[in-house]
């Protein structure tokens, strides 16, 4: 009972070496941390997916982001398992 194939994209195109391009402006993270340290990022909100949830999938839905920054202000959704962080990781 694993959807993979249920893949959903969120206006982004997948790179490899790239986290997120902001679909507005054309900027890019190249990593989850640079993402989430750049003060242009601010965090929006949170949204369900329920189709997920009810398969059992811990982490399901989307975090919601604005790239605060000049002229592009637009949302970013990144999918919340993109920041899953490993029980065990380091401190
Ligand atoms: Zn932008």
């Amino acid at each position: 009972m694993t959807p993979r194939d249920n893949k959903k994209k969120v206006g982004h195109t997948a790179q490899p070496g790239v986290f997120k391009e902001c679909t507005m402006c054309g900027k890019k993270w190249s990593t989850k941390d640079e993402f989430l340290g750049d003060k242009e990022i601010r965090l929006n909100g949170y949204q369900w997916n329920r189709n997920k949830l009810r398969s059992g999938e811990e982490l399901a839905g989307l975090l919601i982001f604005t790239h605060a920054k000049a002229e592009c202000y637009t949302t970013l959704g990144v999918e919340a398992r993109s920041f899953k962080v490993p029980s065990r990781a380091r401190q």
